[in-house]
């Protein structure tokens, strides 16, 4: 899991649709106010917004990395759940209001709200709404009413809001990822980030960048054919390593573990190539 590069669609179709669901929103917020029960979750994401929000998450998924594919088409989850909260323990959340106490009705003023909107593979989006409607905040300390939700401190990362990557590390035998902090252990747990799949896809992605690496490692870059090969397999990886692309926090990490050793070969490949730019006298 990394920072999503994103830029929120710009359509006139997205502005459209934002538009009337911010005026929803402002709608159904006041009508809460007022003392109405919780309104319904916003529209239905109609096909086109979706494909808009698919593009805008570069077709892979926001928590996991997984690639969006035909066969795996994923969906777009929303980051706080509109219609109802459950606790990491898989129990709903109550709120303390005053005098009274109630369950949590859900962010529904945030249902259709663009940075609420998330596109991810199904694994990272279950069925089961004990997982799906997880939102584990510091303390149980839930921010009430409707627009105090900023003063809650969010255990589950947001993928452009947060960099996760600062506080993941990978195990790259096994594939499994390590939190350095309770809300990198929270994430991980609620998205069920090592499950056996993601598991391992990482750890053989890992196994065949390490062994390219250490492969450009061992290579003599004073000799032409090899300069050639360290220079094209480092280009290869370090274009999968870009936020855009499948499991970059692989290609990533692999390449953090083999700088060490590869800083030294390019500063030689520099100088040799400076060398014979110099003229002869
Ligand atoms: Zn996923």
């Amino acid at each position: 899991m990394i920072r999503v590069d994103y830029s929120e669609p710009s359509s006139a179709e997205w502005k459209q649709w934002k538009a009337a669901q911010a005026a929803q929103a402002a709608k159904a917020r006041d009508a809460f106010k007022a003392g109405d029960p919780p309104p319904e979750v916003g529209d239905p994401i109609d096909e086109d917004r979706k494909a808009e929000i698919r593009e805008a998450f570069h077709r892979k998924c926001a928590f996991c990395e997984a690639p969006i594919t035909i066969k795996k088409p994923g969906n777009v989850r929303r980051y706080r759940p509109p219609s109802q909260v459950y606790d990491i323990d898989g129990n709903r959340v109550r709120i303390t209001a005053g005098d009274l106490k109630f369950l949590h009705p859900g962010y529904f003023w945030l249902a259709n709200e663009p940075s609420n909107l998330l596109y991810t593979c199904s694994g990272c989006a279950p069925k089961d709404e004990r997982k799906r409607d997880c939102f584990p905040v510091l303390g149980d300390e839930y921010g009430w009413p409707p627009g105090k939700e900023n003063d809650e401190v969010r255990l589950l990362f947001h993928p452009i809001d947060d960099d996760p990557e600062q506080f993941l590390n990978l195990d790259g035998g096994s594939g499994i990822l390590v939190g350095a902090d309770e809300r990198a252990q929270v994430s991980i747990e609620v998205l069920g980030l090592n499950r056996e799949e993601l598991r391992d896809v990482r750890s053989k992605t890992f196994a065949k960048v390490s062994a390219l690496l250490e492969s450009v490692c061992n290579a003599n870059p004073s000799k032409p054919d090899q300069a050639t090969f360290i220079n094209g397999t480092l280009d290869t990886i370090v274009s999968s390593s870009k936020p855009s692309h499948p499991y970059s926090f692989v290609y990533r990490s692999a390449l953090k573990k083999y700088r060490p050793r590869i800083k030294p070969l390019l500063d030689e490949l520099l100088a040799l190539a400076s060398r014979r730019r110099q003229p002869r006298p």
